[in-house]
């Protein structure tokens, strides 16, 4: 049986709903800042429970437009994740600003007790990353922030739905960010994203910034980015708004069903489930003993696992100028040796999954 990775073909197979919206929309010629795109950001506020919501054309930029909005400057220290993707990095990179990195916890997510020791004068906001559908410890981070005046952008590309205590990630700062990625749970056919805000100063600056400073056809009222959402992509969006939910409920469900077969290998460790947390599972990832072996195993067997990620992020060649260096980061590196991702999206089948768990048993019985 092949269990991939990519649940894609499946996902955008039979849309012949989606098609006739398309079909409709095209002739409209309304492609730039069109109505389904205020119509997706006003339903995308709606569902992450924020006020606004301004759709921009990356994940990425929806971080760097949020710092930008903020007052970021060039120097200035921003405080985020070592273990995160390279867009939150590169966000804080290109508008000049520096990265600090802190070390994360078995939550995959930034360990919050390490952080105002990271804080210098020079520092001038927290990027908590809400790595992989969990959540950073957000009622420990607050506080801290709002002790040193810091701004919190929450890098919320991964967790769209994740909540501790009821509220949601993208919720807790300022402004937060999202992605709409083809690999991320809620995905359009391009690159996209969106900020959320409920300060409606923020608001109005992210609106001018992402359409050249543009106050009216006629007027430029900053200095701005050409980083508007493909409003064709809006139309996308809105058809997959009433599905999110959804998708985060089937992989939680999944996650539930992986954990409980799992947990009885005793070569897997299962990360922490925290009890007022809900984690939306973009990625499935437990510790494994011989991580390295059984990833071959299971990609000789059609399973494709993967791992997220073999080289720690603060180590890579492009990261050099940062002024990292190889054991900087003891937890993340011990990740980047002992985790392994499996799929758990709303389209993976129980036999799928328990192919998996067999193959993981099979792994471990000879050893
Ligand atoms: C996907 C992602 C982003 C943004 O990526 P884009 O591809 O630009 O949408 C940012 N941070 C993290 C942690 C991500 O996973």
């Amino acid at each position: 049986m092949k269990v991939r990775y990519s649940y894609l073909p499946q996902q955008f197979g039979e849309i012949d709903d989606l098609w006739e919206e398309l079909k409709a929309f095209v002739p409209t010629g309304d492609f730039t800042l069109g109505k389904p795109l205020t119509e997706f950001e006003k339903r995308f506020a709606k569902l992450i429970g924020s006020k606004h919501a301004i759709g921009v054309n990356s994940g990425t930029d929806a971080l760097k437009l949020a710092l930008k909005a903020i007052g970021i400057q060039p120097g200035d220290e921003v405080v985020t994740a070592a273990n995160t993707f390279i867009a939150t990095v590169g966000a804080i990179h290109e508008i000049g600003a520096r990265p600090i990195f802190i070390d994360a916890d078995d939550s995959f997510c930034m360990n919050v007790d390490l952080l105002e020791a990271a804080i210098t004068e020079k520092t001038k906001a927290l990027m908590p990353v809400h790595f992989s559908g969990y959540m950073t410890d957000m009622n420990k981070l607050m506080p801290i922030a709002e002790k040193h005046g810091l701004p919190v952008v929450e890098d919320a590309c991964q967790s769209i739905l994740g909540a501790i205590d009821g509220k949601n990630a993208g919720t807790w700062g300022i402004a937060g960010g999202f992605s709409l990625h083809p690999l991320k749970n809620l995905n359009v056919w391009s690159d996209g994203g969106l900020i959320v805000t409920d300060d409606d100063e923020i608001d109005r600056h992210l609106r001018l910034l992402r359409n050249h400073g543009l106050v009216s056809r006629d007027e430029v009222g900053i200095m701005g980015y050409n980083s508007r959402l493909d409003t064709i992509q809006a139309v996308v969006g809105n058809w997959l708004i009433p599905q999110t939910q959804d998708i985060a409920d089937k992989r939680i469900a999944n996650a539930a069903y992986y954990d409980k077969h799992l947990s009885e290998i005793a070569q897997i460790r299962i990360p922490p489930r925290i009890a007022n947390m809900r984690i939306v599972y973009h990625m499935y990832m437990v510790f494994a003993e011989d991580r390295d072996a059984l990833l071959r195993y299971c990609l000789d067997r059609d399973i494709e696992a993967k791992v997220h990620y073999p080289i720690p992020l603060y180590q890579q060649e492009g990261l050099k100028q940062f002024g990292y260096k190889a054991g900087d980061f003891p937890v993340t590196d011990r990740h980047s040796s002992e985790l392994i991702s499996f799929p758990a999206d709303q389209h993976l089948s129980r036999e799928e999954q328990d192919f998996v768990i067999q193959t993981l048993r099979d792994f471990y019985a000879g050893r």
